[in-house]
């Protein structure tokens, strides 16, 4: 029988961040992906956004950590990943947002992350041809920005190869096993490897490798689009992230065109993720409000993906407390890719009992059980 000392379930950009840092510190890790490629899950679908605005502190501190790594991706990884510090430009329409931007704005701040909340009138000169006349104010950070998917996967795989790692891919994970109090080994569809440390990090799927384990994970996926344009003569200049907060609309710069998407709160969890090109109608609706350009742009391609919710929207990190060797990194609830790259180290430190550079212990299993972590308001 094979064995490892760490078995990863999942290769998107949470487990092959978690797989590099593993292998780093000299750890014998494997990494199990059921399909043919890394990043085919939510990681390869989602639309690249790294922000610090954030109302939990704790999300916060791990994008400032995360952004950090990502400025530093090409020398550590040796390899490009395409980030832009753009911005983020929040349009802020109801009261009662902007009371909450204010806030978090200032937990921003006291972490030292420039967040500014300008008045409509400011707005129009870091975006041209939106539509500003319902918005009350823009929170606009402009150390956030954008950065690829791929290459943040791919390169922490690279690497981690390098360092000895084995990623096995077309390789699903269907059994968990366990004996008294700890896992004894992981199961395939043809072979048994014999491990007692496991990592969680399947996405939007957490919770069936989580029901494996009896470790109930409260991770739901619900679908989420994204539609990109043809180019057209008004497309923005730079890729600043522009989110309609009250509708959840937003777009930026992709090639010639445009990247935009929008949540539907009336779809229930599901697994599907083929588009609905019904609901384009919806999206462009709300969008040319906003955007009035968009009218004369034509769709280059479509596709969706799940986002993995928790109940508060935080993500759900570290060891699960009823059983030993079982650790989870999920639950991002629709901004996991840009805290892949710490939340890697955060939980290579856990698995080898280091005090983690951030206390991640608001963000463990059961705080569902025993008192809720302050709920993440700022998602989209
Ligand atoms: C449309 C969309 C837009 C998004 N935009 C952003 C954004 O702008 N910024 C941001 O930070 N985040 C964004 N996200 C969220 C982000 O994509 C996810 O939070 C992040 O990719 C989660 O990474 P992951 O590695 O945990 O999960 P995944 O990438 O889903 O990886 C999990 C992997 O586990 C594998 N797996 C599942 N079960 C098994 C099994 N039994 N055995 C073996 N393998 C298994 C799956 O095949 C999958 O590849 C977006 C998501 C979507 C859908």
């Amino acid at each position: 029988m094979r064995s490892a000392d760490v078995v990863v379930i999942g290769g998107g950009v949470m487990g092959c961040s978690i797989a590099y840092h593993l292998a780093k510190q000299k750890v014998q890790v494997l990494l199990l992906e059921r399909e043919p490629r890394l990043a085919s899950g939510s990681t390869g679908r989602c639309s690249g956004g790294i922000r610090h605005q954030f109302s939990n502190p704790l999300n916060v501190q791990l994008s400032i950590a995360s952004i950090l790594k990502m400025k530093a991706f090409a020398d550590e990884l040796d390899c490009e990943i395409d980030l832009h510090q753009d911005g983020y430009l929040f349009l802020i329409t109801k009261e009662e947002s902007l009371r909450d931007f204010r806030e978090s704005a200032a937990v921003q701040n006291a972490l030292g992350v420039p967040t500014e909340i300008l008045p409509a009138a400011a707005l129009a000169g870091l975006v041209s041809h939106v539509n500003l006349e319902d918005v009350l104010a823009g929170s606009y950070c402009r150390e956030d920005g954008v950065a690829d998917p791929h290459g943040v996967t791919l390169g922490y795989a690279r690497k981690a190869r390098q360092l000895g790692a084995q990623i096995e891919l077309q390789t699903e994970v269907v059994e968990i096993r366990k004996e008294g109090s700890g896992i004894t080994a992981v199961c395939t569809p043809t072979e048994q490897i014999a491990t007692s440390m496991v990592v969680n990090a399947a996405g939007p799927w957490s919770a069936a490798i989580g029901e494996m384990a009896g470790v109930q994970v409260p991770v739901r996926p619900y679908r989420r689009h994204v539609f990109i344009t043809h180019g057209f003569p008004e497309v923005p200049q730079n890729r600043l992230m522009v989110i309609d907060f009250d509708t959840s609309f937003y777009f930026h710069r992709e090639g010639e065109g445009v990247l935009m998407g929008m949540g539907d709160p009336d779809e229930p969890s599901s697994f599907r993720d083929a588009v609905d090109w019904e609901f384009l109608d919806r999206v462009t609706d709300v969008g040319v409000r906003r955007y009035p350009p968009l009218a004369k742009a034509s769709i280059r391609r479509a596709w969706a993906g799940l986002y993995e919710v928790t109940p508060d929207a935080n993500p759900i990190l570290g060891e699960a407390p009823q059983l030993p060797g079982f650790f989870l990194a999920t639950g991002f609830s629709g901004h996991g890719f840009m805290h892949g790259p710490v939340v890697g180290e955060l939980l290579a430190d856990t698995i080898l009992r280091r005090q983690p550079q951030i206390d991640i212990s608001g963000f463990s299993l059961d705080r569902f059980t025993r008192s809720m972590t302050r709920p993440e308001t700022n998602t989209v």
